[in-house]
């Protein structure tokens, strides 16, 4: 957790020959939502993440100028810092799907990448509305990584989606999916997220889906049942900042949709359709306070819903490139504190619906998963 959480926030660099096969037989970034890295890197294929010797998986966040670099020793592919050896790691092999084609004649990793290990992620439109007029949150560099890379299509059709998990799921490294996506009018919204489910459903012969849908937030009850009726087993809430004036500075365009008492409002509703352990809030981490980020890890938990923290990553093309995030230490304290309030409230871990091997970039299940 220690070395995660330094690599996270320092990035990591390589060495020639480390990155051999990435693209061809190990899994590269795609770029499906975000950029992570602390630095671009187009036209150089990078790994999405790699799992370390006890099985955490870490995010690679590229950062040329970071003292920790992937290198070869002896054959062996390693994380070191100068000459010390700090860990033998491993990169997460390419899924075959990548490069076929669905009926339509789309690539499918244009349209669903694997996170981590074991996740079917899709964005099913890479769009907000929020940097038309500058108010786009201050972590996010969704538009300026689509512009960079150009490697995902912006709008997937929902028949696509489903072939792309037919063949994701036929492989059998998928356990779960995640579903997230931009902004836009909200019954839109969730007529396009359920028959997006029920295709996944369909095409993989299922009655319920394991994974976790990630729409905006809604105190419609109506609206919250159709989402369980889908048969997907969680539903999460981006609220990105639990500090309310915090909040709306950093996601001014956000916070006028959707306030605080919104969010909290909205995953309470769904903790009593989707049960305790199945709601998820969504923040990120390191941009707030520690004990305002706590507080939110306090009511969350009191009220039934499981949080997942990102590392925050100041990245090229946000409003806060350049900035720096809270230093590792500060990461795995806070990352600590949080898991025993988790811990002691006894929230069911929702792990059948997303779980560490899920995603490289939040810690809290790591700590959770040493309990
Ligand atoms: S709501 Fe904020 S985090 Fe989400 S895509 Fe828009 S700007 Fe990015």
């Amino acid at each position: 957790m220690r070395l995660k959480a330094t690599l996270l926030v320092e990035g990591i660099n390589f060495t020639p020959g480390a990155l051999e096969g990435v693209g061809t037989r190990f899994k590269e970034q795609n770029h499906g939502l975000f950029g992570w890295d602390l630095v671009n890197h187009k036209g150089v294929d990078m790994p999405d993440d790699f799992v370390h010797s006890d099985g955490t998986v870490t995010q690679f966040r590229f950062n040329p100028a970071s003292p920790y670099v992937m290198s070869l020793r002896s054959g062996d592919l390693v994380v070191a810092k100068r000459d010390e050896v700090l860990d033998h790691v491993t990169l997460i092999p390419r899924p075959k799907y990548y490069d076929a084609l669905t009926e339509n004649g789309a690539t499918m990793r244009q349209i669903a990448q694997i996170g981590g290990e074991d996740c079917f992620f899709v964005c099913y439109q890479n769009y907000c509305s929020h940097f038309a007029g500058g108010e786009e949150c201050a972590f996010c560099n969704l538009v300026a990584t689509k512009r960079t890379y150009e490697s995902v299509l912006t709008r997937k059709d929902v028949k696509d989606i489903g072939e792309a998990a037919a063949a994701a799921f036929s492989e059998g490294m998928v356990k779960h999916i995640l579903l997230t996506g931009g902004c836009f009018s909200h019954q839109k919204e969730v007529a396009l997220v359920a028959d997006i489910v029920e295709s996944i459903r369909s095409a993989l012969n299922l009655t319920e889906v394991p994974g976790t849908i990630l729409p905006s937030a809604t105190t419609n009850e109506d609206d919250i049942r159709r989402y369980r009726d889908t048969g997907i087993g969680a539903i999460g809430y981006s609220m990105e900042i639990w500090h309310e004036a915090m909040y709306q500075a950093f996601c001014p365009g956000k916070s006028k949709n959707t306030s605080h008492d919104d969010f909290v409002g909205a995953i309470k509703k769904a903790v009593k359709i989707f049960g305790p352990g199945n709601v998820y809030c969504v923040l990120v981490m390191g941009m707030e306070p520690r004990n305002t980020f706590l507080e939110g890890i306090r009511e969350m938990s009191s009220i039934g819903a499981n949080v997942v923290p990102f590392v925050w990553s100041p990245n090229p093309g946000s409003k806060l490139e350049g900035h720096r995030a809270p230093t590792a230490q500060w990461y795995i304290d806070t990352t600590l504190e949080a898991a025993e309030i988790v811990s002691r409230s006894g929230v069911p871990s929702g792990t059948r619906n997303h779980c560490y091997r899920c995603d490289g970039n939040s810690l809290l299940h790591d700590a959770l998963r040493n309990k």
